[in-house]
């Protein structure tokens, strides 16, 4: 059989038995149960065992495993027995946990995923890349990401990049043509292949291959696998960890050799040095991270925003630089023909007249370079475009009925490099070339001026006056469409290289107005240290009256054109991006220079795009922002976070988002070190006053996994507060663990420390060292779940209330409760080494538990007061 690329379009249609309308819908669903979805398979994924069997890797874990050992030869079974069980407990949390987030992953994916426009019963529809099957009529157009391997039907210009496949990084030219004899895959130019790009013009394509039968299908099969990403703030977190467990080995070292010097009995000694190794560890740490940062990104897919990549979450929270689009991200994207400049007069669309020449040939441009269509009352394609579509029915001017009676003849799409589209049509039985596009690019290319007189040479007056009254429209934030045309010969050929010589016809000014939330937004951007920064293909005069509307330009603010910084040399830009706030008519080259530019300066730059060419300044923004209902499926892919809304003030959201997601799991990381620290300077002081060994393996593992999980996972759900906009961005390069945090870990530990070994004092006054151990450990659970309420939040919980985070108090109830029944259920008593207490001594509990959390909140009362005057 002939190769797909070797077949005529009828004979592939017929391999397919396909007609040109298309598949019916039920045989699309028939070929779909028999191939199977369009998606390649992941690689091999890591099995379940083998990612039980990691959890055992941890260096925490292995001291977890040397202080059940050591607990056996003492004698000591039940503790060993508790360690196992938290440990292999702990691996399955582990081991559910990676599933969970997979899965999370796996449906964040889901949402970005790509989606494909075919032809099905007739009907051109869209949906989602996975269900396009092979004989489905696959429509590509500039931006989309060519979703399955397909012989090309129809081309226009097709151009596409396929350095995915075949490593060639050029763009190259697809067309419709026939290959007779046999050629290598890079030189089949009437094929597209899944995974490519296109980067111009448009292609109708006969779908032959879907999912793992696809060429990039048959690399994945041969390289299947996937390699895990962490998140710095992961990195930084097992970095901590293993210093953690060097930390935890020398002191223990040290402790298990001052107990022997003391000729304490060897078991003693090692008990010890089990009971600080055990309270060190922070067994919750790492789930715990993870878990906030799986609910902070749920919370920010319901508001709009999909995080592609988990460490934008982080880097969301250091944003001090949000470069965005204006029409559609900041404006409404909503175009209404405001006013029309023909014949030197400002005209209304109802006073255009189709028996005026001009007038006649200005809407036949609007109308037929054009591919947008209404439909239904709602506008398809392009809203520049069918703006204009509008206007034409204003004018009475149906564009279906146009459209049928004048087939295009050739075109030259629109790109925002050339700002231009150009199309040819025989209007009146001579072959025409009509163009429409950005006035500077186009009155460059003219050379005639059509007037209510004829045709004449374009003079320098006549190019003052357009430019004065593009000026006037630009001023009140219009966006201006000039208007040309040419007539040529009937074998004229339209190309890039003659899209010149044009007759001036005339300009359209329309109306895009900012959305209603866009000034809010810049304004709370401000209020948070965040430079906006409006980056626009538009008219700098345009873009300019805008972005004062919203409050992006202000006083003594610049705005540049993409020619200006293309004369300005590095120097020159790093010295003004600060006070550049309008980037107009700019090219996606310009917009990798503007990121560069402030990423010199040491700033988290969030840059928005949705165009084929935006991929690159995309990726290389530290937080590349796609559009997911106007972008470029090639944006959505280059992306590290998609917008469902298109909307500025959601970046705005994201951005408090990921601020409050690394400030509750700051908050939780304090709240669980800190107690983990109290737990250490007991055994430290016991160990050193030569005392007892104050707690059971057993009594900080209960703290360690039960009772301050809750707490922490609480504070995790912590809401934004409202001073969350008004700080500036944290600095990237500032980890978590300063020096300041680690002091303030320090001094509350060491409060509750203190409290604990004052129970234990009392407890030892009473002649019984298990009633001392029960009194410190009953001590130091409550305190610390006091303590959940002091590391919500820096401020004091009068201020913030005990309704603004319900979790809090349920966890601080719930934890209570587990301990009330570790304490007062005699059955449990002797698992969990606990001794039954007086009621004088659970009151000194409950009394010594609260004191750190008074002293701490009276402290941050104060400084509550403190910053209010
Ligand atoms: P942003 O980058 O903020 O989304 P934009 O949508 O104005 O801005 P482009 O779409 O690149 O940027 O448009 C740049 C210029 O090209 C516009 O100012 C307009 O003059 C012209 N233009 C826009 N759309 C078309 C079109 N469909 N046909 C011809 N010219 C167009």
């Amino acid at each position: 059989m002939k190769e797909w690329y070797q077949q005529t379009k009828e004979e592939i249609l017929e391999s397919f038995h396909v007609t040109e309308h298309g598949l019916t819908s039920q045989e699309a669903e028939k070929i779909l149960q028999e191939k199977g979805e369009n998606v390649l398979q992941e690689g091999k994924r890591k099995r379940m065992f083998q990612v039980f069997a990691e959890q055992f890797c941890d260096l925490l874990v292995v001291i977890l495993i040397i202080a059940a050992l050591i607990s056996m030869v003492s004698g000591n079974v039940e503790s060993t027995i508790v360690i196992i069980a938290v440990i292999v407990m702990n691996a399955i949390l582990g081991t559910v946990q990676h599933a969970k987030a997979e899965k999370s992953l796996d449906s964040l994916k889901s949402l970005s995923s790509p989606s494909a426009k075919v032809l099905r019963d007739g009907q051109k529809i869209e949906l989602p890349s996975a269900r396009v099957v092979p004989g489905d009529i696959l429509y590509l157009e500039a931006g989309d990401l060519v979703v399955a391997d397909g012989r090309i039907l129809e081309s226009f210009s097709l151009q596409v990049n396929e350095s995915s496949l075949t490593g060639e990084s050029a763009n190259v030219d697809k067309s419709d043509g026939l290959i007779t004899g046999d050629c290598a895959l890079a030189d089949r130019a009437n094929m597209v292949y899944s995974s490519a790009l296109v980067t111009y013009g448009r292609a109708v394509v006969l779908v032959t291959g879907t999912g793992m039968d696809t060429e990039i299908g048959k690399i994945a099969a041969l390289m299947n696998a996937t390699k895990e990403k962490k998140t710095p703030l992961q990195v930084s977190l097992d970095q901590f960890g293993s210093r953690l467990a060097m930390a935890i080995m020398v002191i223990c070292a040290m402790v298990f050799l001052l107990s022997l010097y003391r000729k304490m009995p060897v078991i003693d000694s090692l008990m010890f040095a089990v009971a600080l190794a055990v309270a060190a560890i922070p067994e919750a740490l790492s789930s715990i991270v993870t878990i906030v940062q799986a609910m902070g990104t749920q919370k920010m897919a319901r508001e709009h925003a999909i995080i592609k990549e988990l460490k934008a979450v982080e880097s969301l929270g250091c944003v001090s630089v949000i470069c965005s689009d204006k029409t559609g991200t900041l404006t409404q994207n909503k175009m209404t023909v405001q006013s029309i400049y023909i014949n030197e007069t400002v005209l209304t669309i109802d006073q255009l007249d189709l028996t005026n020449q001009s007038h006649r040939y200005l809407l036949y441009d609007a109308i037929l370079t054009n591919d947008s269509s209404i439909v239904d009352g709602k506008g398809i394609g392009d809203p520049t475009e069918y703006a204009l579509v509008e206007m034409g029915r204003k004018a009475a001017l149906d564009e279906t009925l146009l459209r049928e009676l004048m087939p295009r003849l050739e075109e030259i799409p629109f790109d925002s490099d050339r700002k231009l589209m150009s199309t040819k049509y025989e209007l009146h039985s001579v072959p025409t070339v009509l163009t429409k596009g950005a006035l500077d690019v186009l009155l460059d290319r003219t050379v005639k001026i059509r007037l209510a007189d004829g045709v004449r040479d374009i003079t320098q007056k006549d190019r003052d006056k357009i430019l004065q009254k593009n000026l006037e429209f630009s001023q009140e934030g219009l966006r201006v469409l000039a208007f040309g045309y040419k007539e040529v010969s009937k074998d004229y050929a339209l190309s890039l290289d003659n899209e010149r010589g044009f007759t001036f016809l005339g300009l359209i000014s329309m109306m895009d107005p900012p959305r209603e939330e866009s000034k809010q937004a810049v304004f709370d951007a401000k209020r948070a240290g965040i430079k906006p920064v409006m980056i626009t293909g538009d008219h700098k005069i345009t873009a300019t009256a805008i972005a004062k509307q919203i409050g992006i330009f202000e006083e003594g603010d610049l705005a540049m054109t993409g020619q200006e910084l293309d004369a300005m040399s590095e120097a020159e830009l790093d010295q003004k991006v600060r006070d550049i706030s309008v980037y107009a008519r700019v090219s996606p080259e310009n917009k990798i220079r503007i990121v560069d530019a402030w990423q010199r300066r040491g700033c988290i730059t969030a840059m928005t795009g949705d165009g084929v060419n935006d991929a690159p300044a995309l990726k290389k923004a530290d937080i590349g922002v796609a559009m997911g209902i106007t972008g470029t499926e090639v944006s959505k892919d280059a992306a590290a976070m998609i917008l469902t809304d298109d909307n500025f003030a959601t970046i705005i959201k994201a951005v408090a988002n990921g601020r409050n997601v690394y400030r509750n799991i700051r908050n939780a990381i304090k709240f669980l070190l800190s107690g983990n620290m109290a737990g250490i300077l007991s055994v430290l002081y016991t160990s050193l006053a030569a005392l007892p060994v104050p707690f059971a393996p057993v009594h900080l593992l209960f703290i360690n996994l039960l009772t301050d999980s809750l707490p922490a996972i609480a504070i995790g759900m912590e809401p934004a507060e409202k001073d969350l906009l008004s700080e500036a961005p944290r600095d990237p390069k500032t980890g978590i663990l300063t020096r300041d945090f680690l002091l303030s870990i320090l001094a509350q530990g060491g409060l509750i420390a203190v409290c604990t070994m004052i129970a234990f004092h009392m407890g030892l006054g009473s002649g019984s060292s298990a009633i001392a151990s029960t009194m410190a450990f009953a001590t130091l659970t409550l305190a610390r779940l006091f303590h959940g309420f002091n590391c919500r939040s820096k401020h004091s919980i009068l201020k913030l209330g005990f309704s603004s985070n319900w979790y809090s108090v349920g966890a601080f109830f719930a934890g209570t409760v587990l301990l009330g029944l570790v304490m007062l259920a005699p059955f449990l008593h002797r698992l969990f080494s606990v001794t039954s207490l007086t009621a004088k001594q659970f009151g000194a509990v409950c009394l010594l538990a609260v004191i750190p959390t008074i002293i701490i909140q009276v402290f941050k009362i104060l400084r509550d007061f403190r910053h209010r005057n």
